[in-house]
C-alpha cells in the first residue's frame, strides 16, 4: 500500500503554505524523511493523503546572518550546518550536535527542522537549539508579521514543545521556517556533548550543550541544557544559577553539579539506561563539556 497519494514539492514558503491551505488532507509537511518515512511505515504517524517536501522552498533553506542574528532555515540539512563558516562561528555547539547525528548518510538528508519537530526531549539539534538560545520562526495561518505574503511569528524556542514527541505546532497549518540565535561575541562560547551506545547510531544516552559569557574569569552568563532532563528539551536552570558569578573550580563545579542532580527529572527507558546510570554519567558529560566550553571563551 502507498503511503502517500499526493506528493508537492513547493519552492516558495507563499506556494508551501498554499498547499498546506488547498492539498488534499490528511497532510504532512516532510523534509529529509528520516524520521517520517519510518513512522509512517510502523504506523507511529496517522496516515497522510499529500506529503508536502519542504526540502527546496527557498526562505527555508537559508544560512546566513541577518542583521545581529544567525539564521538558520529548517530544511538546511544538518551535514550542511557541520560544514558551514558561519555556524562554526555563531553557534559551534550546534555544529558539534549536527555532526553526531547518525551517520554520514541519513546527516546529508536529515534536517535541523525535522530533528526540532519531532519533539524529543534529547535530540541533538534540538538540545543544541536550546543552550544557544534560539527563536523559532513559524509561518502559520493566524494574523502575524509579514513574509513574503505569509504571516510568520516568532517564538522562544522551549514553547515548541509540550510533550515527548509532541509539539506545539498546529498539525497541517503550521511549519517552522528556521531559527534565529544571537550572534556569539568575544568571550562568549558554546560546546555539545554526548553519550552513547558504541556504535549508536540513534538517540543518545544523554547529550549537553553549554553557552557561556566569561568576564573578570567569572561566568557572567551561562546555559545548560541536557536531554532527556525533562519530558520536554531541558534547561538546568539551578546549576546556571549557581555558576553564574562563578570562576570554574571544583568547589563551583561541584556545586552546579548537584544543583543539577537535585533539578533533573532522568527517567529510565528500557532501549537507553536506567535513571541511575544517568545521574551516574552525567558528571564526567558535564564536567567535560563545561571545561571546553570555558576554555573557548577565556
Ligand atoms: C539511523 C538513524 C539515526 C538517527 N540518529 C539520530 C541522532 O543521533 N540524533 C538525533 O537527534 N536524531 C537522530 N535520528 C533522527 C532523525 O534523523 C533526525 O531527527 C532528523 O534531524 C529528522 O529530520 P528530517 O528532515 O529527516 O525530518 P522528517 O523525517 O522529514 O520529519 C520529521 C517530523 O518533522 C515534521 N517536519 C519536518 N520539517 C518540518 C518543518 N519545517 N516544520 C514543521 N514540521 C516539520 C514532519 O512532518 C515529521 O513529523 C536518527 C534517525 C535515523 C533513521
Amino acid at each position: 500500500m502507498n503511503l502517500w497519494q499526493n506528493y508537492v514539492r513547493p519552492k516558495t514558503l507563499s506556494e508551501a503554505m498554499d498547499a498546506f491551505a488547498h492539498a488534499p488532507r490528511p497532510l504532512a509537511p516532510i523534509a529529509g524523511g528520516t524520521d517520517l518515512l519510518l513512522d509512517l511505515e510502523q504506523g507511529r504517524h496517522l496516515p497522510v493523503q499529500t506529503l508536502i517536501d519542504v526540502t527546496s522552498v527557498a526562505e527555508m533553506t537559508a544560512l546566513e546572518l541577518r542583521g545581529d542574528e544567525f539564521f538558520v532555515g529548517a530544511s538546511v540539512p544538518v551535514n550542511r550546518i557541520v560544514l558551514d563558516p558561519l555556524a562554526v562561528a555563531h553557534a559551534q555547539a550546534l555544529t558539534e550536535a549536527c555532526n553526531l547525528i547518525a551517520g554520514p548518510q541519513v546527516r546529508n538528508v536529515a534536517t535541523l527542522g525535522g530533528n526540532v519537530a519531532h519533539a524529543l526531549p534529547a535530540a541533538d539539534g534540538t538540545i543544541a537549539l536550546l543552550a544557544l538560545d534560539a527563536q523559532a520562526e513559524i509561518a502559520t495561518s493566524a494574523p502575524a508579521a509579514v513574509l513574503g505574503g505569509v504571516n510568520t511569528r516568532r517564538i522562544p524556542f522551549k514553547d515548541l514543545f509540550l510533550g515527548p514527541g509532541k509539539s506545539s505546532l498546529k498539525h497541517g497549518e503550521e511549519l517552522l521556517v528556521g531559527f534565529y540565535l544571537p550572534i556569539t561575541r568575544h568571550h562568549q562560547s558554546s560546546c555539545f556533548k554526548r553519550i552513547m551506545r558504541p556504535q549508536g547510531v540513534a538517540l543518545p544516552i544523554i547529550n549537553l550543550a553549554v553557552w557561556l559569557e566569561y568576564v573578570d574569569d567569572v561566568f557572567n552568563q551561562i546555559r545548560i541544557a541536557v536531554g532527556p532532563g525533562a519530558p520536554t528539551p531541558w534547561r538546568a536552570s539551578e546549576a546556571e544559577k549557581a555558576l553564574i558569578g562563578k570562576s570554574l573550580n571544583e568547589g563551583s563545579f561541584n556545586a552546579a553539579l548537584e544543583a543539577l542532580l537535585a533539578q533533573v527529572g532522568f527517567r529510565s527507558s528500557a532501549r537507553r539506561a536506567s535513571s541511575d546510570y544517568r545521574r551516574h554519567i552525567v558528571s564526567g558529560l558535564f564536567k567535560d563539556t563545561l571545561d571546553a566550553a570555558w576554555g573557548r571563551a577565556v
